[in-house]
């Protein structure tokens, strides 16, 4: 007897070698495919006639096929196939067509599925790029048992899971669609299969329906359900599915706060020794936004419960002295406080700041000068043992280094505070580890823990990934900045680019060029974001249904092989040439150096260089020895250096609207105009168009967050889901933002005060089932 806990591979039609395939994308069970939603639905009940398509939208159609043909272009093969309504035809391409070339004959029905472009040739005609096409069964065909899943109603479409049938056909759509009808029926037959996993009480003064109802008008909606409202997931029944994803989430955020409420941490007093010690650092005055966020930690320093706090600031909004301040609450208690950064030159920058901060300055509560220490994986041996023990043995007041360093290989004497920078580079999972480190003397309270990041994170994510934690915002940039103008241009504008530098040197200033790769084809940087989003993918198969885009990149595939189909009418010769070398640091610092900006002085700063020759270029390039600075991104965080004034980013389609950002926050640190140019070389398809738009039209870091967020999905936001991000199996957090609020209002509610209506095994259930699905989800129980 089936149950949702059943193992895929006892389910009809799966057997063993489907449900390995269908496990490597987390499906292992039959709750887990059910939970597998349609990602989009079409509508083959009322289809939109041809008549009243209209041109570059996404859209399905039904129709006969009337004719179709192989042609053989110099660069491709070409499938060209119409499909008509009555008189009303449409017709489809497909690029390196070649194996569809017997799959269709004329009078079958089709379901396509692709974006619409109107024909050069004919006016009021269309022509459908790439579609996705699903071959509709025939009433009087064999399988008519399942023609009512196909035809007739609104059809659901699944995102492909991986994996063939025995006889080594896609696991298409259709083959899903037959699988969950089946599922669905059995589970249907008998009650209570489908246990409940929200008190009723809540469902019904919420109105949503049960779990089992959800479930299945969700993979097949009832006659007249609106499309749109499928589409954008805000029928009753995936409000339903996703508010009990996101209520258990919110309730296991709720645990995590309330456990940290109860355990013990330090108490830091900030009397007038402590703000006179804050004072003397001060090299500028603060914002009002600085001082509000000091004001924030240092009320949290006081309580007796270790801190979480997160802090964000946009990039140059002045993060860095906040958080030496904090360390020296920390340090003027007779605490140590430690400071760790994503990267060495991060870490090294940090350290040589601080040195700059403190110099000079005497702690009022001993009378004598700072001690800091810098701990990264480059220094020798020796070096390091040594500094371990400065830590260990309480000389060194604050410590400084690579967050691996600092939290596998260190203990302190006396650790109060840790501070984290640029968070999302670590991935969440390790704070928790983080805040368990006990001091040498075997004290158990807990250092406060302040996360710092300059990655604006949209509130929605924010919400999640930082639910646990208090949050602060410096949403003011120090006073003096003026926007970098920001310039889109391309390779072949080189010399001009070029030439441009060499006159920003001539004026004094100093200059960056940053590189996706190294050399050659070696990356520096495990995070370059769309390395491989290149045009060549146009060539890629992807006409059947069966092989739908990964929901995560939504719709942006879809767009994306219409958009390069587009391009290949008119060239489809450059569209298919080789892809062409990167423009590389390495090459480009030499090919510079002895070329365009001969002459100048030049550095070359990439993750392959020692620690050592990295912190002399840095600090040359610092102290104004050297005019340009050729980079990869290993200088995208926190590089400081108020001189430079451009920023020229090679390559520009292959970067992340966050990395840019970054990039382009490395300037306009001074008082002169600043300048970001943003190269590119080769195709720049649709979405890199948009960032690089974004980027010249706005510089508020949350409105490129958000874009970034849209385009790449949760998942990839903060690189992958190693980065501890929740995967959700229904949610979305763009999407589903009034959902999330309704669940965290009812989680309140649920903790707070005591619906009557909710029995105390409803009560209980709840508290159960958060358990196990933290643990299973998120892996985020402690002990
Ligand atoms: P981020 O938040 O990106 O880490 P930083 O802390 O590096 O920013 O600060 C960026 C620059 O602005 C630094 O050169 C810093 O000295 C300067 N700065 C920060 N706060 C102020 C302020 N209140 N007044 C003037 N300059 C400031
Ligand atoms: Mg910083």
């Amino acid at each position: 007897m089936l149950e949702l806990s059943t193992p895929i591979k006892f389910v009809k039609r799966v057997g063993e070698r489907i449900a390995d395939a269908l496990a490597k994308r987390g499906v292992e069970t039959v709750e887990d495919l059910l939970y597998h939603l349609p990602f989009r639905y079409e509508d083959r009940l009322n289809p939109v006639p041809i008549r009243e398509l209209k041109a570059w939208t996404m859209a399905s159609i039904i129709g006969e096929v009337r004719g179709s043909v192989l042609l053989r272009t110099r660069s491709m093969p070409i499938f060209e196939m119409t499909v008509g309504q009555g008189l009303d035809t449409v017709k489809c391409m497909w690029f390196h067509g070649g194996y569809l070339k017997d799959r269709f004959k004329a009078g079958q029905m089709v379901a396509l599925y692709g974006k619409l472009e109107a024909s050069r040739s004919t006016a009021g005609k269309f022509k459908m790029i790439q579609p996705q096409f699903e071959i509709l069964p025939a009433a009087d065909s064999p399988e008519a048992e399942y023609v009512s899943l196909e035809v007739g109603r609104i059809v659901p479409v699944y995102e492909f899971l991986g994996g063939t049938t025995a006889w080594g056909a896609k696991l298409t759509s259709r083959w899903l669609r037959r699988v969950v009808w089946g599922l669905l029926e059995e589970l249907d037959s008998a009650n209570d299969r489908v246990p409940e996993t929200l008190p009723k009480g809540m469902l019904e003064r919420l109105s949503l329906p049960r779990r089992l109802d959800a479930l299945r008008v969700v993979h097949f909606p009832e006659a007249g359900t609106p499309i749109a409202h499928l589409m954008s997931a805000t029928t009753p029944a995936h409000k339903r599915l996703i508010f009990e994803e996101l209520f258990y989430l919110e309730l296991g955020l709720e645990l995590k706060r309330r456990r940290l409420r109860e355990r013990e941490g330090t108490a830091f007093v900030t009397d007038e020794g402590v703000r006179k010690a804050l004072k003397q650092i001060l090299p500028f005055h603060p914002t009002a936004a600085q001082k509000r966020v000091l004001g924030e930690i240092a009320a949290d320093m006081r309580k007796p419960q270790p801190m979480r706090r997160l802090l964000q600031g946009d990039v140059g909004s002045g993060k860095t002295i906040v958080a030496m301040q904090a360390a020296l609450v920390a340090i003027e208690n007779g605490y140590q406080a430690a400071l760790m950064a994503p990267t060495e030159i991060l870490a090294t920058q940090h350290y040589l700041s601080a040195r700059k901060l403190l110099d000079g300055a005497i702690s009022p509560s001993t009378g004598k000068p700072y001690r800091v220490t810098l701990l990264t994986g480059s220094l020798d041996d020796a070096a390091k043992r040594e500094a371990r023990g400065r830590i260990y043995r309480g000389e060194t007041q604050l410590a400084i280094g690579t967050h691996a360093l600092i939290e596998e290989k260190v203990d302190f004497d006396n650790l109060g505070l840790v501070i984290v920078d640029e968070q999302h580079r670590f991935g969440v999972q390790q704070r928790f580890r983080l805040m368990k480190k006990p001091g040498a003397d075997g004290r158990l309270s807990e250092p406060d823990v302040l996360v710092m990041t300059a990655t604006p994170i949209p509130r929605p994510l924010a919400l999640t990934l930082y639910g646990d934690l208090e949050t602060s915002v410096i949403d003011e940039l120090p006073p003096g900045r003026s926007p970098v103008v920001t310039r889109r241009t391309t390779e072949e504008r080189a010399e001009d680019v070029w030439a441009f530098v060499r006159r920003r040197v001539a004026a004094g200033q100093q200059a960056y060029i940053v590189y996706p790769v190294i050399e050659g084809a070696k990356d520096d940087h495990p995070e370059l974001d769309f390395a491989r989003d290149e045009t060549g993918e146009a060539a890629s198969k992807t006409a059947d249904q069966s092989t739908a885009p990964l929901k995560r990149k939504g719709s942006a595939r879809d767009n994306k092989s219409s958009r390069t189909g587009r391009k290949a009418q008119g060239s489809t010769e450059k569209l298919f040439a080789p892809k062409k070398a990167l423009r590389a640091a390495t090459d480009m610092y030499e090919e510079l150096q002895s070329g365009a900006l001969a002459g100048l002085r030049l550095g070359l700063l990439h993750g392959k260089l020692s620690a050592n020759d990295k912190e002399v270029v840095m600090r040359r390039f610092q102290r104004g020895e050297i005019d340009v600075l050729i980079a990869t991104t290993v200088i995208e965080v926190g590089v400081d250096v108020p001189n430079a004034s451009v920023m020229v980013i090679e390559h520009a389609e292959r970067f992340g609207l966050a990395q840019m950002h970054q990039l382009r926050g490395r300037v306009g640190r001074g008082a002169a105009k600043s300048y970001c140019i943003l190269m590119t070389g080769g195709q720049v398809n649709e979405h890199a168009d948009a960032r690089l738009n974004a980027m010249v039209g706005t510089q508020n870091g949350f409105e490129l967050a958000e874009l970034d967020l849209e385009q790449r999905g949760p998942g990839e936001f903060f690189g992958t889901r190693q980065a501890g991000m929740p995967e959700f199996r229904v949610a979305n957090l763009l999407r589903d933002r009034a959902v999330f609020e309704l669940a965290k209002a009812e989680v309140a509610r649920f903790v707070q005060q005591p619906d009557p209506r909710i029995t105390r095994e409803e009560r209980d259930a709840v508290w159960a089932r958060l358990k196990q699905q933290w643990q299973r989800r998120y892996g985020l129980v402690e002990a």
